[in-house]
C-alpha cells in the first residue's frame, strides 16, 4: 500500500521520497512505476526525524543518510472500536484491499442491519474506508430499524389482545 500511496501522493508533488522503512521492497512492476513517476525510492529503516523550529527538515535512516524532506506521511491502519459489538455476538474481520488488511469491520447488510436481532450500524464501524458523506448515507437508511421496533409492538400489541390484557402505552 505505501507504492500505492507514494502514487497517490505524486499527483499533489513533483518531489516523492517513498521510504520502504521495515517494509518490503517494491516489485518490479512497481519499481518501474515510480521510476517512471520520478519517485525515488529510499532503502532502510527511517531512524529519525530531524526539525528546526518545529518544521520538518529531514528524515535520517537507520545506516545514517539523510534525506531533506518537508512533509512525512505515515500509512495508518484503521481500527474501529468494536467491543460493543463484540459483546453482541457480531465479530468483526479485515479488511483486505490489494492483498494488504488495511482495517477490520463488522458485516452489516446495505440498510446496515447485522446478524444480530435487532442490531444495526452504520459508519466506519461497518465500513472502513467510508467518508463523511458515505457513513451518513447508511445511517439514514439504517432508519429502517424503526420498522423493526414498529413490528415488535405489533407483535406485543398482538399477543396481550389475545390474552385480553390491553397496555397502557
Ligand atoms: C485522518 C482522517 C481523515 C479523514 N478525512 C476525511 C475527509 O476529508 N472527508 C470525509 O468525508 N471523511 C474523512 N475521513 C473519514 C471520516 O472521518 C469518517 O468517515 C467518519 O468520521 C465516520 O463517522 P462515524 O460516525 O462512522 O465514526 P466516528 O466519526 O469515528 O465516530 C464514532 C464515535 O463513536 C465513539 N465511540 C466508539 N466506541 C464507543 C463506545 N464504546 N462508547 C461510546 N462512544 C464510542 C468514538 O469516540 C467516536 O466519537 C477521514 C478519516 C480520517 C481518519
Amino acid at each position: 500500500m505505501a507504492v500505492h500511496q507514494a502514487l497517490l501522493w505524486r499527483q499533489r508533488s513533483e518531489d516523492v521520497v517513498l521510504f520502504t522503512h521495515t517494509g518490503p521492497d517494491p516489485t518490479a512492476e512497481e519499481a518501474e512505476q515510480l521510476a517512471a513517476r520520478s519517485i525515488r525510492v529510499v532503502p532502510g529503516a527511517v531512524e529519525a526525524r530531524e526539525t528546526a523550529n518545529d518544521r520538518l527538515e529531514s528524515v535520517r535512516l537507520h545506516h545514517g543518510e539523510v534525506v531533506p524532506r518537508r512533509a512525512l506521511a505515515v500509512a495508518p491502519r484503521f481500527t474501529t472500536r468494536t467491543a460493543i459489538l463484540g459483546a453482541l455476538g457480531l465479530e468483526s474481520t479485515d479488511l483486505a484491499l490489494n492483498g494488504h488488511v488495511i482495517g477490520r469491520q463488522v458485516q452489516s447488510d446495505p440498510t446496515g442491519a447485522t446478524q444480530a436481532a435487532g442490531v444495526w450500524i452504520a459508519g466506519n464501524v461497518a465500513d472502513v474506508v467510508a467518508s463523511v458523506i458515505t457513513a451518513s448515507a447508511v445511517g439514514v437508511k439504517a432508519a429502517a430499524l424503526n420498522a423493526d421496533l414498529i413490528a415488535e409492538e405489533i407483535r406485543l400489541a398482538v399477543a396481550a389482545r389475545r390474552t385480553g390484557y390491553v397496555p397502557s402505552g
